[in-house]
């Protein structure tokens, strides 16, 4: 089971996190914490500040003492108990301090360095929950990810190393949970075969559940998060949005991919490749059914499963009258994007010209400066990608009919299908992309029932 940050972000939340294991007992949990809310933001920013000598860093330091005094205090009426675990939140915050002024004083901020920083929200809240836990009458007992979880030295987004990973696991959780007790891990946190702090990249705890769930003989692994699953539209532009009871975990990284957040399929996919169901459920409705992501998909093929929709897109065009049966046009182009490291994320190409689109306009400039000498370069900013996705679409007759229907006069730039058999796209200007979103789900989410 799985808690983050808004799950964990108080002492309410975190007594709710013990009713949620506590119903579970029997099935015998291991639980994974994010930070508290917000407070690897913190931890990142104080590191900034530090380096570039700016003031700030003991407000922040401030901050996160008072939040996490102010959860032990709200969890933890025991005065021993209470006392041990303020004297362990001042420790680490004491700590952080003296990291802040080392980076300070040396004007130097490594990749490493930032690692044992940002750690130190989860290094807090697993120590936390595991106390409160123990308060309520749980076996609960809080165990350190690092020296379990393995990763390479890939500071800032660490590798798991699977063999020494899964071995460790096993041989330190495996015998408290026969014993009855809850382990309480730190998710986004792991270390080098050497010791050395690690951490798995943003959002990282996800895929430390999966990691840690995908190495012990799991049934299912939860992901307690603060949305009712995974919705087949963004339910704040829509609000006819439903909750998707399954979804396979090609249609997620879909999703995942063009613009939905409620997880990174890729942090989870130790699990699915072990044939682990991973469940999406929420800790601010419990009773909530949620999503289970499973390998494959059990709807019927054709059918349009969820929207997605990704803002602040740039459409690049590129035309070149004597590309007319030139070869290497479309690798001399490619070159380019890849020199300024710009990932594209949909193409389009006709006899003399291709366009293609990027979400990240930092290069932009860059970018179109090279592609001048190639031909003709135009930019249109300020457009979104709208996808639908589900499965099967290649094979089905009168989709993209229906979706221009639906679409009516709004104006489509560029659209992309067929290179994978569960994504239609296409590119609107941004202030036309919710009313496309919601026309689109209108057609395909709202005649029938589901
Ligand atoms: N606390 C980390 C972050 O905010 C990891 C996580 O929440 O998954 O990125
Ligand atoms: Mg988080």
């Amino acid at each position: 089971m799985k808690f983050g940050g808004t799950s964990v972000g108080s002492a309410d939340r975190i007594r709710g996190v013990a009713e949620r294991v506590r119903e579970r007992l029997a099935l015998r949990p291991v639980v994974v914490v994010s930070a508290l809310s917000g407070i690897t933001d913190l931890l990142i920013k104080g590191a900034r500040l530090a380096y570039e000598r700016r003031a700030g860093t003991e407000a922040i330091c401030q901050e996160i003492r008072a939040r996490h005094h102010e959860a032990v205090a709200g969890l933890v009426t025991a005065r021993a108990a209470r006392d041990r675990l303020t004297a362990h939140v001042d420790q680490i915050v004491n700590e952080l301090q003296a990291f802040y002024v080392g980076v300070h004083n040396l004007g130097e901020l490594s990749p490493r360095s930032l690692d044992a920083i940002s750690a130190m929200g989860e290094r807090l809240s697993h120590e936390i929950v595991a106390a409160a836990m123990v308060e309520l009458g749980l076996p609960a007992q809080a165990v350190d990810a690092r020296g379990l979880v393995i990763t390479d030295d890939a500071f800032g987004r660490a590798m798991p190393l699977s063999a020494p990973t899964e071995a460790r696991v096993r041989e330190r959780l495996l015998p408290l949970v026969q014993q009855g007790t809850v382990p309480v891990l730190p998710g986004y946190i792991a270390s080098t075969r050497e010791g050395i702090t690690t951490t798995l990249g943003r959002g990282g705890s996800d895929y430390s559940a999966a990691i840690i769930g995908a190495a012990l003989p799991v049934e299912a692994i939860q992901i307690w998060t603060d949305v009712d699953g995974i919705l087949t539209v963004d339910p704040r532009i829509v609000k006819q949005a439903r909750v998707l009871p399954e979804v396979s975990f090609a249609e997620a990284a879909e999703l995942a991919y063009f613009g939905a957040k409620v997880l990174h399929p890729a942090t989870i996919k130790p699990a699915v490749e072990k044939g682990i169901a991973v469940g999406i459920l929420n800790t601010l409705n419990p009773t909530a059914p949620g999503t289970l992501i499973t390998e494959r998909s059990a709807a019927p093929s054709g059918n349009a499963r969820a929207i997605a929709f990704k803002k602040a897109i740039s459409v690049i065009l590129i035309s070149q009258p004597r590309m007319l049966m030139a070869y290497g046009f479309v690798a001399r182009v490619f070159e380019i994007f890849d020199r300024h490291r710009t990932p594209i994320d949909l193409i389009a190409t006709s006899e003399v010209s291709i366009s293609l689109t990027v979400d990240d306009p930092e290069r932009l400039p860059a970018i179109e400066a090279d592609l001048a000498p190639l031909g003709e370069v135009s930019i249109l900013r300020g457009m979104a990608i709208v996808s639908l996705v589900g499965q099967g679409f290649v094979r089905q007759a009168g989709l993209a009919a229906r979706m221009f229907t639906a679409l009516g006069d709004i104006n489509v730039v560029m659209i992309s299908f067929g290179a994978s058999d569960v994504n239609l796209s296409f590119v609107v200007k941004q202030d036309h992309a919710e009313d496309a979103v919601r026309r689109l789900h209108a057609e395909f989410f709202e005649k029938e029932p589901a």
